[in-house]
């Protein structure tokens, strides 16, 4: 899978997705990232890529030259057009769903705004989606597109040991994962659960399924609404509760 990024500051992206489980895949060639600077394509001498907003007020905007051309200079030469998703806090909030589903694209380009913004009209022409990482503004569509690229890219096949891995993850099947433990059995005097010492594979995924419908109804009970419960499940939540 490819990813190109349109960014004023390509360099804040190698020390996120530079190494770890996504740089070991960038090796492998299982996932493609460019990480393109704007600045380049601007044709102002001092490379400037940004100016007042013509509605008055505080900030600068970026110009829509400069993010037309960067992005031309991946799409250009297609012959289709890349999902391209601007990162904006205006945007559908980014969920593991729309990770998953956009796993299953071949190629992305994402869209980082700066300052107040980008010229609306450069989005209206090359924007298929627009993408918030939550309700709150951020200074730089950086971050959230860092975000966007590792929750897609552990879902792509390869990147992780084996899908298990997230398979079990919150968020996966819409509830959220059960407490885990590793060595010690016994740390600071607290034992692990007997049961995941028991060797018995059935009664341990029981547990699991269990230990996942409590913290959810904990920490996210809202998440239990929406979630496809078994009739075994809605029995456990009822005696529980
Ligand atoms: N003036 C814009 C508005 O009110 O909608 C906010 C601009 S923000 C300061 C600058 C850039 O940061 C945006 O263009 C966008 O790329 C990025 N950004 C800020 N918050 C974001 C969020 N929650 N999700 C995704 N991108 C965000």
């Amino acid at each position: 899978m490819r990813f190109d990024v349109l960014t004023l500051f390509p360099q804040m992206f190698e020390a996120v997705l530079g190494d770890s489980i996504i740089g070991r895949a960038r090796e492998n060639k299982i996932l493609e990232m460019n990480f393109i600077d704007i600045r380049d394509f601007s044709t102002n001498k001092h490379r400037k890529t940004d100016d007042y907003p013509y509605s008055g007020g505080g900030g600068m905007i970026m110009n829509a030259q400069p993010v037309y051309d960067a992005y031309m200079s991946v799409a250009g030469g297609l012959d289709y057009k890349p999902l391209t998703i601007y990162m904006s806090p205006q945007g559908k909030v980014f969920n593991q769903g729309m990770a998953l589903d956009l796993s299953k694209e071949e190629h992305i380009v994402l869209l980082c705004g700066h300052y107040e913004g980008i010229d609306q009209r450069v989005i209206d022409e090359i924007v298929d989606m627009e993408l918030s990482i939550g309700d709150f503004v951020l200074t730089g569509g950086e971050i959230p597109a860092m975000t966007v690229i590792d929750a897609v890219s552990r879902l792509i096949p390869g990147v992780l040991a084996s899908n298990a891995s997230y398979e079990n993850e919150s968020h996966f099947g819409g509830l959220l994962e059960y407490p885990q433990y590793t060595r010690p059995a016994e740390w600071h005097g607290v034992p692990i659960p007997d049961v995941l010492l028991s060797g018995h594979h059935a009664n341990i995924e029981k547990w699991k399924r269990e230990q996942s419908l409590i913290v959810t109804l904990k920490k996210r009970p809202d998440m239990l609404e929406k979630a496809e419960l078994t009739k075994d499940d809605i029995e456990f939540l009822k005696k529980y509760k």
